[in-house]
C-alpha cells in the first residue's frame, strides 16, 4: 500500500470494503466488548478501550498518511502529546521549541516537570542556541513547525542529527504542517504527533489526536500507555477522522493556496504592521520553509499597527472569519492568540504580542474572505 501517493493513500490506506456486508466505509463498530469462541480465544478483538476496528482502520491510514510503521489513535491531541511526555523518566532533559502550543506548554510546566524532568524552552531556529542546551541527560526535543503563533519554521534534518549524536529522541508535532506538508518521520523524527481535531478532521467536528513511530519499542511502550492509562477516542470519533482524512490532500492545497494570496495582499494593508508567512520572501525561514515543506500552510499571522485594540476591534467585525480558538477546519477562523490560546503564557517571558491576531484561512473563495478581512479593517 505505502507504494501509493498520498492522494491515494488518503483514501484507501488501511480500509477495504467491510468483508461481512461488503460496506465501502469502514462501519462503525459501537461496541465496547466483542463476543469470543473459547476462553481467551476470539477474533482479534477484545474490548475497545484495547482496540476497536474503526479506530484500527483510522490507526493503519494515519501510519499510511505520515509514512510510519505504527500509529496509535488518542482522544485528543493533547492525549497524544501526555503519552509521548511519559516516555520521559526522573532526571531525564527535554529540550521544548519556546512557542510550543498553549496547553502542551502548560502540562510540561506542570506534569512533566512534577514527574522530575527537567526542561530548557529555546528558540529552535537558533541552531547554535539548540547545540548549548544539549546535555549528556538530554532524552527528547520537541519540535513544532511551523510554531504556533510566530510561524517560525525549525530545520528538521539540522535538529534530527543533533538528535542522534546525543542519542536523543525528536519529537515533532506536525498538526500545523500535515502529513501533506512535510514528512518528519523522513527526515528522522523518533515520533510525530497529531491534533487530528485541526486539518486531518478537517471539519471542525470533533476531538482527536494521534502518535505515528517507525520505532517498534518506542511504539510498544505507546501502545501500553494508550490501553493502559486509556485516552481513546470512541469509534464513532476514530470515523470521522477517517472521513476527514479522504479529503486531505485536495483540502490543503486550497488553505495553501487561500492563504498564499491573503498573505501577499495583507503585507501590504495599511493596518497591518507586519504580516507572518512562510510562503512570503520576507519570512526570516522562507529558504528553509521551501527546502522542507511541500506548501506553506493554511495559518497567517499579522501584527496590527493599532495595537491591542486595533486587533480586538478586527476580530469582532468579520463576518466570514468566525472569532474562536482551534484551526484547520474548512470555515475560516481568527483570534487574538494573547488573550486566548496563549493566554497561558501572558506572564512569562513567552508572551504574545497582544497585537498579534492569528488567521485559520479556510476553503472558501478567497476574494470572499479578502473582502471581508477589508470591511473589517476599515479605519483600523
Ligand atoms: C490543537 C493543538 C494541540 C492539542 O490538540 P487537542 O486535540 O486540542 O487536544 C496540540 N498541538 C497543536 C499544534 C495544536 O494546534
Amino acid at each position: 500500500m505505502s507504494e501509493y501517493r498520498i492522494e491515494t493513500l488518503a483514501i484507501h490506506g488501511g480500509q477495504a470494503p467491510d468483508p461481512t456486508t461488503g460496506a465501502v466505509m469502514p462501519p462503525i463498530y459501537q461496541t465496547s466488548t466483542f463476543a469470543q469462541t473459547d476462553v481467551g480465544v476470539g477474533k482479534g478483538f477484545v474490548y475497545s478501550r484495547v482496540d476497536n476496528p474503526t479506530r484500527a482502520a483510522l490507526e493503519r491510514n494515519l501510519a499510511l498518511l505520515e509514512g510510519g510503521a505504527h500509529a496509535l489513535a488518542f482522544a485528543s491531541g493533547m492525549a497524544a502529546i501526555d503519552a509521548a511526555m511519559r516516555l520521559l523518566r526522573q532526571g531525564d532533559h527535554l529540550i521544548v521549541c519556546d512557542d510550543v502550543y498553549g496547553r502542551a506548554f502548560s502540562l510540561i510546566q506542570s506534569l512533566v516537570v512534577r514527574a522530575g524532568v527537567e526542561v530548557s524552552f529555546v528558540d529552535l531556529t537558533r541552531l547554535d542556541d539548540v547545540k548549548a542546551a544539549f546535555r549528556s541527560s538530554t532524552k527528547m526535543i520537541w519540535v513544532e513547525t511551523p510554531t504556533n503563533p510566530q510561524l517560525k519554521i525549525a530545520d528538521l534534518a539540522a535538529l534530527a542529527e543533533m538528535c542522534r549524536a546525543h542519542g536523543a529522541w525528536m519529537g515533532v508535532d506536525n498538526t500545523f504542517a500535515t502529513p501533506c506538508l512535510q514528512n518528519p518521520l523522513a527526515l528522522g523524527a523518533a515520533l510525530v504527533v497529531h491534533s487530528t481535531t485541526k486539518y486531518l478532521g478537517g471539519h471542525s467536528d470533533v476531538i482527536g489526536g494521534a502518535v505515528v513511530t517507525n520505532d517498534a519499542a518506542l511504539h510498544d511502550e505507546l501502545r501500553f500507555l494508550q490501553k493502559t492509562a486509556g485516552a481513546v477516542p470512541g469509534p464513532h470519533d476514530c470515523w470521522l477522522v477517517l472521513r476527514g482524512t479522504k479529503t486531505l490532500p485536495l483540502r490543503m492545497e486550497r488553505h495553501c493556496a487561500n492563504a498564499m494570496r491573503l498573505a501577499e495582499w495583507l503585507s501590504g494593508h495599511k493596518a497591518i504592521a507586519r504580516t507572518i508567512y512562510p510562503g512570503l520572501g520576507d519570512h526570516p525561514q522562507h529558504e528553509l520553509a521551501r527546502r522542507q515543506m511541500r506548501g506553506f500552510g493554511g495559518m497567517i499571522s499579522i501584527v496590527m499597527r493599532g495595537g491591542h485594540d486595533a486587533a480586538r476591534r478586527l476580530v469582532k467585525r468579520t463576518k466570514l472569519f468566525t472569532l474562536a480558538v482551534s484551526l484547520g477546519g474548512v470555515e475560516s477562523l481568527i483570534e487574538v492568540p494573547a488573550g486566548m490560546t496563549h493566554a497561558l503564557k501572558a506572564d512569562s517571558d513567552l508572551a504574545v504580542d497582544p497585537a498579534l491576531v492569528r488567521l485559520s484561512v479556510g476553503i472558501e473563495h478567497v476574494d470572499d474572505l479578502k473582502e471581508d478581512l477589508n470591511d473589517a479593517m476599515l479605519g483600523l
